[in-house]
């Protein structure tokens, strides 16, 4: 591992401070959350690239499977009211990805949920609806665009599906289990890693993940 992923490590480990995972949990998880109706929604739906717009899986064991989880995290995350969540947006697609698209629709493809445990799938939601906490700091890292600053930010962001993964009664290296399962997966179908491309490399992921898990206790 570089020293460049250490330092990286120690300052998101720094930015996260210690304690217990509720003590975390408050101090990490802020009101952030903007505002949504059903026409932002729509207007993002519309917005989509066809390649997705035209493949949403709409009915199904796996979309009732996914729609439960995103509810638990959103609960968690006490992003309660409709106007509060993101739309789901199940994609036939191979590629594992998932992202937050214009803030109100979580994008996921099946080759994401189809293969990952719930609290794994979980951990990656919780991810992405993390990603709303360090908005401000994002932009201006990414104005700025440091590369590091960004890894930082995405090491935090891993942190709160950690922390999520915990509080919704699974064991948090779950979440680090289904990083590692999608770097397989990626690499048997000779796939970029499309979801970790602003990401820091995974064995830094896994080292920070670690550091995490045991000062959580
Ligand atoms: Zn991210």
């Amino acid at each position: 591992m570089l020293a460049t992923d250490t330092n990286e490590i120690e300052a998101a480990l720094a930015a996260i401070g210690t304690g217990s995972a509720e003590k975390i949990k408050t101090r990490l998880y802020t009101e952030r959350i903007t505002v949504f109706n059903e026409q932002a929604r729509a207007n993002a739906i519309a917005a989509l690239p066809a390649a997705i717009r035209n493949h949403r899986v709409t009915q199904g064991k796996l979309l009732r499977r996914v729609e439960p989880l995103l509810t638990q995290v959103l609960q968690l995350h006490e992003r309660t009211r409709a106007s509060q969540q993101p739309e789901l947006f199940l994609f036939a697609h191979d590629t594992p990805t998932a992202q937050l698209w214009r803030g109100c629709v979580l994008l996921v493809s099946t080759g994401l949920a189809e293969p990952l445990y719930d609290g794994e799938l979980a951990g990656i939601f919780a991810h992405e609806l993390g990603h709303v906490y360090f908005e401000d700091e994002m932009t201006t890292v990414q104005q700025r665009s440091n590369a590091q600053a960004m890894h930082v930010i995405e090491l935090k962001c891993d942190a709160v599906a950690m922390l999520s993964v915990k509080l919704l009664g699974y064991n948090p290296v779950l979440y680090l289990k289904g990083l590692q399962r999608i770097q397989v997966i990626n690499k048997q179908k000779g796939l970029s890693s499309g979801l970790f491309q602003s990401h820091p490399e995974l064995v830094a992921r896994a080292q920070f993940a670690e550091r995490l898990i045991k000062s959580l206790g």
